[in-house]
């Protein structure tokens, strides 16, 4: 008998319709993916260079568990500049990518039957991490009126003598959204007063479109720093998916506990993907500028046209990559005498008719949706959006 607690753990989606987009490509069909999680742009030259200079210097071998010291420092000057936090390098550490980080986080945190807030939608891999560390995710549905961001009243509902945290993700995957400063200082004070811990998943941080900031919840005071876990990391800012470097900022205490159990697990993240970080934290931030720019432009044409499709409709996103479009008006309509009862249908049934890949919302914990990246060229997504556009006008 194998372990109940893995079986019970579903295989991510996302990652597996993007899998199954590169393998179409790479069998010359001619396929467009909207599921990639991932940046379409190369690494940044500078970047790349830091790495190869790391591998020439002979820094291949083992680090401290935490990471180099002079990743940890570059870490820390981050976290000064860019969110007005002070960590010192014994608060930092870094992992193989946020997911890790996220594990590391929730291992360090929860008991068996501890229950973790997941605000819905919710990025797929939250309740899954939540489970793998023996937690419960009691997940919160929020509402599109409050461009579903959740607020203390619904918290306030979720919450049981064995709630431990919060699972907070702004910018929001998959819905694009953003919490202001007021919206976060409510959660901070809801936290503090119920003695909960607040993880808080910043990975999309640097990519916000339009007037809105990013806020770190642990910046809002004391109290909140405490019972804050930041994860953050390298993969979306700078397009380093395929390096896998994340990272936490949490107390001391909470830091050494991850960083023992990341001693057994994985030693330290690698070296040479280490010191590209460095590179990448502390070296000229105008490849994100010129990144960031082309995402605005396709998130403004990509909800533009989501919107001329009569039947669809989505919320503006103020960060991320992602549209998360509102497909329940097609539920129920049919393509050649096969009726689309739900978002996985109506993705599988779009696949097969058009050759184009979207995530459904059910393992967003939003079934009546469907994620579209704008991780793309524009002229791949204008094609695709066309795409879908007959697809729905071909409905029935
Ligand atoms: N958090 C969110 C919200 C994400 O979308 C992702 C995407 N992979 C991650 C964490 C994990 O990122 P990483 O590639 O650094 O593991
Ligand atoms: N986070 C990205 C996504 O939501 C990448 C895939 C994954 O890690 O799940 O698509």
């Amino acid at each position: 008998m194998f372990s109940k607690k893995v079986q019970a753990i579903s295989p991510s989606p996302t990652l597996a319709i993007d899998a199954k987009a590169k393998q179409m490509k790479a069998d010359g069909i001619d396929v467009i993916g909207f599921g990639a999680g991932e940046p379409d742009f190369d690494t940044p030259v500078h970047i790349r260079e830091a790495a190869i200079k790391a591998i020439n210097d002979g820094f291949t071998r083992y680090t401290p568990v935490a990471g180099s010291a002079d990743l940890l420092e570059a870490i820390c000057q981050k976290f000064r500049r860019d969110n007005g936090l002070q960590y010192e390098v014994k608060n930092i550490v870094v992992s193989n990518g946020a997911k890790h980080s996220l594990a590391n986080a929730f291992a360090a945190l929860l008991n068996p039957g501890d229950e973790v807030i997941v605000p819905a939608p919710y990025w797929v891999s939250y309740p899954e991490i939540v489970k793998m560390n023996d937690g419960v995710p009691v997940i919160v549905e929020t509402v599109k009126e409050n461009n579903f961001k959740i607020t203390p009243k619904e918290l306030q509902q979720a919450l049981t003598d064995k709630t431990k945290a919060i699972l907070l993700n702004s910018p929001n995957n998959p819905t694009g959204q953003v919490y202001n400063r007021a919206e976060l200082e409510a959660i901070a004070d809801f936290a503090v007063e119920h003695d909960l811990y607040v993880v808080s998943d910043e990975i999309y941080e640097k990519l916000i479109y339009g007037g809105e900031k990013h806020v770190s919840i642990a910046s809002l005071g004391e109290a909140i720093k405490e019972r804050t876990i930041i994860v953050n990391g390298v993969s979306k800012a700078y397009a380093m998916t395929g390096w896998r470097i994340g990272f936490t900022a949490s107390t001391a205490t909470l830091a050494k506990m991850m960083s023992s159990l990341q001693s057994h697990m994985a030693s330290n993240a690698n070296s040479i993907a280490q010191k590209a970080t460095i590179a990448a934290l502390s070296g000229p931030q105008d490849c994100v500028a010129e990144m960031r720019a082309a995402f605005a432009a396709r998130r403004d044409a990509m909800v533009e046209k989501i919107a001329a499709i009569s039947g669809l409709s989505c919320i503006e996103p103020l960060g991320a990559f992602y549209v998360f479009v509102d497909v329940s008006g097609m539920l129920g309509r049919s393509c050649r005498g096969r009726t689309i009862k739900t978002s996985d249908d109506f993705a599988a049934v779009l696949l097969e008719e058009k050759q184009v890949t979207v995530v459904p919302g059910t393992g967003f914990g939003a079934p009546e949706f469907i994620r579209l990246s704008y991780a793309l060229s524009m002229e791949k997504m204008l094609e695709g959006l066309e795409r879908i556009d007959a697809f729905v006008r071909s409905l029935e």
